[in-house]
């Protein structure tokens, strides 16, 4: 939490996740696998146009036509697979029109066991769908919070998605959603903004703690 404080001083409040409705949440959280969001932005802008932001348009479509409006946001084959079977799992459970309200149907860790079920989502995107749509306390766990935990010398590079959740969960006030939305956007700004791959320590907020930047 200190950090955390160090960082929202930083950076400010941090509007995320960006999306216009919980679904669009969930599409995007699916489509960002594996490619920046600029390209994700591409795909939803085809969806959109297409009119095709909804459960049933996106089941509507024939196969070849949602792919080609995912092109953009790569591995379009798999995506339009992964995208229809989130689709068929919102149907299923009787939340189509309103997506958001599979919240209401159990606690989160039975939300989440079902969600890992479908085909192609991951710990990742399920999380992501559980904290951006759903507004469930659960932190997501990403590239950005692996490289920076290891960094600042409080993340091991061997440990497991679930081992790195349940350490930053440690840390965090139980149920707090905010805290949880907050942290992994704080995290994301300083991926992007400093903690790169080759990173910028000299300006980086979070110099003073840091154990790689200490040598
Ligand atoms: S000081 Fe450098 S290595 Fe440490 S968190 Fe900041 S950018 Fe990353």
């Amino acid at each position: 939490m200190t950090l955390f404080r160090v960082l929202e001083e930083a950076f400010g409040a941090q509007d995320w996740w960006p999306a216009q409705s919980p679904f669009e949440v969930m599409v995007g959280a699916v489509l960002t696998q594996n490619t920046a969001w600029r390209n994700v932005e591409k795909a939803m802008d085809n969806l959109r146009a297409a009119e095709a932001l909804s459960v049933a348009a996106i089941l509507a479509l024939p196969e070849g036509e949602l792919a080609a409006l995912l092109r953009p946001s790569g591995f379009y084959r798999i995506k339009t697979a992964r995208l229809r079977a989130l689709c068929l799992f919102l149907e299923r459970r009787g939340v189509a029109v309103a997506p958001e309200k599979l919240a209401a149907q159990g606690e989160w860790p039975d939300l989440r066991r079902g969600l890992l079920a479908v085909h192609g989502i991951g710990e990742e995107t399920a999380d992501s769908i559980l904290l951006y749509a759903l507004n469930l306390p659960v932190m997501v766990v990403d590239a950005y919070t692996r490289r920076i935990g290891g960094r600042l010398g409080l993340l091991d590079d061997h440990l497991s998605y679930a081992e790195v959740q349940a350490r930053i969960e440690t840390e965090l006030p139980p149920a707090d959603v905010p805290v949880r939305n907050m942290l992994h956007a704080l995290l994301v700004a300083l991926g992007k903004g400093y903690c790169r791959p080759r990173p910028r320590c000299d300006h980086c907020p979070l110099n003073a703690r840091c154990a790689y930047s200490a040598g």
